[in-house]
């Protein structure tokens, strides 16, 4: 409802519902209706197709539950990698920021979470069971874990830790040059970079 502020109601609409986007204050959501309505209306269709698209053209990568458009994401896709060595990540951002180094050439595995009893994330809500199965008779050597370095990830790496372990792979962590506390999204390039050459074994 427009409540009575001096605005119209479709500007009203679109403040509240940029507003709900994360790291958007009112402020910055009212800067952005503006700058929209005085936008030519060619922008303004882009950004709604683009909105569209984000949630009706893409799926999940039916081996590492990365985003795609296909049934494989470019990089299970591609011959170019190192199938030997999977890196374990919390969320599908976190794989942009580790591509953009540059220094991984192996393949990866979206958890889409992290175990967090605090929250009720149990290991039955993110995709374990779809990593377990991928390693069963699988011919995997190293499996990284990327989690983030907070107290969700660190619990996460361990009890993945427990069931990679027995099955006689390689599991190293990220190296501890990443500050505590963070997520890998926002790590920049040299951190992130010497955390995957000085991983060490969990
Ligand atoms: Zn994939």
């Amino acid at each position: 409802m427009n409540q009575g502020l001096p605005t119209a109601e479709a500007v009203y609409k679109l403040i509240q519902e940029f507003s709900k986007l994360p790291g958007i204050g009112p402020k910055s959501a009212q800067r952005l209706t503006y700058y929209l309505l005085r936008a030519p209306e060619e922008q303004a269709n882009q950004l709604a197709e683009a909105i569209l698209s984000v949630k009706q053209k893409t799926t999940l990568c039916s081996i590492c539950l990365n985003i795609t458009e296909s049934a494989l994401c470019l990089i299970c896709g591609s011959d170019q990698r190192d199938r030997s060595k999977i890196c374990i990540v919390e969320q599908p951002q976190d794989i942009l920021a580790l591509e953009h180094t540059r220094i991984y050439n192996g393949l990866y595995h979206v958890l889409h979470g992290a175990i967090s009893p605090t929250e009720g994330v149990g290991a039955d809500d993110i995709k374990i069971k779809e990593l377990m199965e991928r390693l069963q008779g699988s011919s995997v050597e190293e499996v990284i874990l990327a989690t983030n370095p907070n107290l969700e990830g660190e619990q996460t790496a361990m009890y993945l830790n427990k069931l990679i372990s027995p099955l006689g792979i390689r599991v190293t962590r990220l190296a501890r040059g990443l500050p505590f506390g963070t997520e890998l999204e926002y790590a920049d390039d040299v951190t992130l970079t010497r955390a995957i050459e000085g991983r060490q074994e969990f």
